[in-house]
């Protein structure tokens, strides 16, 4: 069965997805999911974006089984690393999404943060702060949405064109190789020509620099869009001959197509 590796119900703050909604949808169309609620300490001007955690464990913990695992996407920043740490250690998760959604301080997210940047330096700040916190974050099982900067910029072209940033991609992925983790396919902008074959060229290279393995993640904060574009990531997954996987009680296993 196919997993989705990267779903937001509503502990998450920007998610008001029911498990119900999410169940239903999650056995029609005959795929597992992994619940990946925000933690995000140290938010925009230091404000912690968390969730009840022991709720989260109470509320969903009878409906864990082989089609659901319960995890969490920690958004990872250098000045918050033991914090992080102890939470991970502290629950039984079945898998840890590390993302960067905040670079040096400032919100991936807000046009402000391209302001007076051109391409270059705004993606250039975002991958060193992302390589960082790879070499830090050695409690985090898979590399979120490498990507995730070209949904918010706010240029012509907002795409990591493997030209323009071969430096940075392979630093990043040699990081994630040396400390054991694996990459995700996040399959939100695999819809988008340009975005499917910018991505095909990085996850060629975590192939041929050694990796073989990548979760696959829809990212949904709506339940319609479980399982979105799997397809592409599948696909993705054959050109570059990677192994789709997903983790429970934080061990990789296979997912069998
Ligand atoms: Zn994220
Ligand atoms: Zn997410």
């Amino acid at each position: 069965m196919m997993i989705d590796s990267h779903v937001h119900t509503e502990f998450s703050e920007d998610s008001q997805m029911k498990i119900k909604n999410a169940l239903e949808h999650s056995r029609k169309n005959n795929i597992g999911m992994t619940f990946t609620e925000h933690l995000d300490l140290k938010f925009s001007k230091g404000t912690d974006i968390t969730f009840d955690i022991d709720k989260y464990f109470n509320d969903y913990e009878k409906y864990r089984s082989s089609n659901l695992m319960l995890g969490v996407e920690v958004g990872m920043q250098p000045n918050c690393i033991e914090e992080n740490r102890n939470i991970v250690k502290r629950y039984p998760f079945d898998y840890v999404i590390g993302s960067i959604h905040i670079a040096m301080g400032e919100d991936i997210y807000y046009p402000k943060f391209y302001d007076g940047k051109t391409k270059k330096e705004a993606f250039e700040k975002y991958f060193s702060s992302m390589l960082e916190c790879v070499k830090q974050y050695d409690f985090i099982d898979s590399l979120g949405h490498i990507d995730y900067i070209s949904r918010y910029a706010t240029y012509n072209d907002n795409e990591i064109n493997y030209n323009e940033f071969t430096q940075c991609i392979s630093d990043v992925i040699k990081a994630v190789l040396y400390n054991g983790k694996v990459m995700e396919v996040n399959t939100r902008r695999l819809g988008n020509k340009q975005a499917y074959i910018n991505l095909i060229n990085i996850y060629k290279t975590y192939n041929q620099m050694g990796g073989k393995y990548v979760t696959i993640g829809s990212d949904a904060h709506h339940f319609e869009d479980i399982g979105n574009n799997f397809k592409e990531a599948i696909e993705i997954c054959k050109l570059c001959n990677l192994k789709p996987v997903y983790f429970k009680k934080r061990k990789m296993e296979y997912m069998d197509k």
